[in-house]
């Protein structure tokens, strides 16, 4: 589950020199073809974190959200129109998780519901005395396990360092398809559960001690909700601003390396090298 928030941060890229993919990277990324006759150049062209793939990362990804597409429905709410881009864009970040794990990982449902901005939902719980009480949260998005994932598409869009809703749902749905009971999905290959498990837990300790003395890291709080909410929100920020992560949390920028087979970090400072270069 993701809440909305409109949120005015001072963690955007470029923030520290390093998270900057804002140069003219279009023009000089490597020419993908419109697989499925979708828009994957725009959306390499407008992501700030997926305009650091290379040309065989790309051609990787366009491949495995070209499948995503053929084995997902995606739908609409509230009069939404689906079109190309969208399709392409959401696929495109639900896939880069899985860019090394596979697709297998997404198996088990079908269904994509994409409102056009955050939407309300309405919750009920009885407590103790047996008193049923019932609520409205606005959310930006939510897994449901064996369900569908829904979005907002104003918030699929965004390009705040640290913030993604599609990562953070699709980070969900691998713990739901091989996870434990905590919402944290089994330990990857290289890495002992214990070692998996310590890793999670002393930075999940270190942010809620960091936020509990009032001098939080500059990530998002939200994570400290619950294990299964953080490893949702540090994922985001693994994929969107890895180099917050590593500089505040580096065991778990090396645990998170190890379980999606990638580094996001060292793939942003090859394409700054690359983008300066060409310049
Ligand atoms: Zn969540």
């Amino acid at each position: 589950m993701r809440p909305f928030m409109r949120r005015l941060r001072d963690l955007v890229w470029g923030a520290d020199g390093v998270d900057d993919a804002d140069g003219d990277a279009a023009a000089c990324a490597p020419a993908v073809n419109a697989a499925g006759g979708l828009p994957w150049q725009t959306v390499f062209a407008t992501c700030p974190f997926l305009r650091t793939l290379d040309a065989h990362e790309r051609t990787q990804l366009v491949r495995l959200a070209s499948e995503f597409l053929r084995s997902k429905s995606l739908s609409t709410a509230h009069g939404l129109a689906i079109d190309d881009f969208m399709r392409a864009s959401i696929a495109a970040q639900a896939c880069l998780p899985v860019l090394e794990l596979g697709l297998g990982w997404y198996e088990g449902w079908r269904g994509i519901v994409v409102y056009p901005g955050p939407f309300k939902v309405v919750r009920e719980d009885i407590d103790e005395f047996g008193v049923t009480h019932v609520w409205e949260e606005e959310l930006a998005g939510e897994a449901w396990p064996g369900g569908p994932v829904i979005l907002s598409w104003e918030d699929a869009q965004s390009s705040e360092a640290g913030y993604n809703v599609v990562i953070h749902e699709f980070a969900h749905k691998l713990a739901m398809h091989s996870g434990n009971d905590a919402g944290i999905p089994t330990a990857p290959l290289g890495l002992s559960d214990e070692d998996w498990q310590l890793a999670l837990e002393r930075s999940f300790a270190l942010v809620e001690s960091a936020i509990r003395c009032g001098r939080p890291l500059p990530i998002d709080h939200y994570a400290a909700s619950s294990p299964a909410e953080f490893f949702a929100v540090m994922s985001e920020q693994f994929f969107t601003g890895p180099s917050v992560l590593a500089q505040h949390l580096p065991e778990l920028h090396a645990a998170l390396r190890c379980f999606y087979r990638q580094d996001p970090l060292e793939r942003l400072h090859r394409w700054a090298r690359d983008t300066a270069q060409s310049h």
